[in-house]
């Protein structure tokens, strides 16, 4: 029989032709996050409005809930927190908005 060796040739090397690809991929975002969403990862199942400081992650400096894309947080987990947040606020735990935009304006 035939030895078939023709497919056992090596893929030649291609000369690069000064062809130079970026090292690193740019950088998306402000900076790397996690995947994962931080209450599904402590697996806290209702989010509790009287605990101001979980809470005070998730809203931006002047007060506005910070979005999912941001924080990495999940839809289920997102909406039990706009609640928290917001019940917060009712009671004064949360501010509704920064104290320099009250005072100045936006
Ligand atoms: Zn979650």
């Amino acid at each position: 029989m035939a030895e078939d060796k023709q497919f056992n040739a090596p893929a030649a090397d291609r000369p690069e032709r000064g062809e130079r690809r970026s090292a690193a991929p740019a950088p998306r975002g402000r900076f790397q996050r996690r995947r994962v969403c931080a209450f599904c990862a402590d697996k806290i199942e209702n989010i509790d409005y009287k605990d101001i400081n979980t809470l005070r992650r998730f809203i931006s400096e002047q007060g506005q809930i910070e979005s999912r894309r941001r924080t990495g947080t999940c839809a289920r987990h997102q909406r039990r927190l706009t609640l928290a947040v917001k019940r917060a606020r009712f009671l004064a735990l949360l501010p509704y908005t920064a104290e320099h935009v009250r005072r100045y304006g936006g």
